[in-house]
């Protein structure tokens, strides 16, 4: 059975973190499904790897070909969408695909596949952690890192529709408890 794990968390938990070391510890398993975003890229990351970075044109004209599986403008303007392409792609080579979703989309990709899918919810151990890991990332001017504490502070409400919960507290901790959770769904 072609299966997806879905990694949901509010902004700052830790998730990008946790699904980098999953990719690199079990990259025979596990195929990541890069998003598209109208987000400009941050030093360091590469068109391709961590997104596909797109024009709003290029993004509309592809919703219009109906290219996403789900996309939701997760922050003010800036449009982010799962595409059919990385999931055919992933499933080609064998492989459970991983996203790294917002809480929304996370639900909303379970709705679709179901027993197909294990949603995993990551969640810091406290709001106040949580302001603090976002913080000093630094990767987001005043008000965009208002936008997101908001965003992270409702989405929160959320972590009782997902399949199972990850608090995020000692990462090395972290990082057993995602594996096995790989390692039983790959299996089941
Ligand atoms: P997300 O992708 O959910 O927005 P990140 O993976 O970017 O979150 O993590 C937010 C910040 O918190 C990063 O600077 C990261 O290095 C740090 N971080 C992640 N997990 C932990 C942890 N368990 N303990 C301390 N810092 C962490
Ligand atoms: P960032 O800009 O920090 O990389 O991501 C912002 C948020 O958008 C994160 O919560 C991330 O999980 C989410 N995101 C990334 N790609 C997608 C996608 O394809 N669909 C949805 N719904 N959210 C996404």
């Amino acid at each position: 059975m072609n299966k997806l794990i879905i990694f949901s968390a509010p902004s700052g938990s830790g998730k990008t973190t946790v699904v980098k070391h999953l990719l690199e510890t079990m990259s025979d398993k596990l195929g990541f499904s890069v998003s598209a975003t109208t987000r400009k890229a941050r030093p360091g990351e590469e068109n391709g790897r961590e997104y596909h970075f797109l024009s709003l044109e290029d993004f509309k004209q592809r919703m219009e070909n109906d290219e996403f599986l789900e996309h939701e403008e997760v922050y003010s303007g800036i449009l982010y969408g799962t595409l059919w392409s990385e999931v055919r792609r992933i499933w080609a080579e064998g492989k459970i695909v991983v996203f790294d979703v917002d809480v929304k989309g996370g639900l909303n990709l379970k709705k679709q596949f179901g027993e197909q899918a294990l949603a995993v919810f990551l969640r810091p151990p406290s709001v106040e952690i949580l302001l603090e890991r976002l913080t000093k990332r630094s990767t987001e001017v005043e008000h965009e890192l208002k936008e997101r504490i908001d965003k992270a502070t409702e989405e929160l409400k959320y972590e009782q529709q997902y399949d199972t919960v990850v608090v995020n507290d000692k990462l090395e901790e972290t990082f057993d408890k995602c594996e096995r959770l790989v390692t039983d769904f790959y299996i089941a």
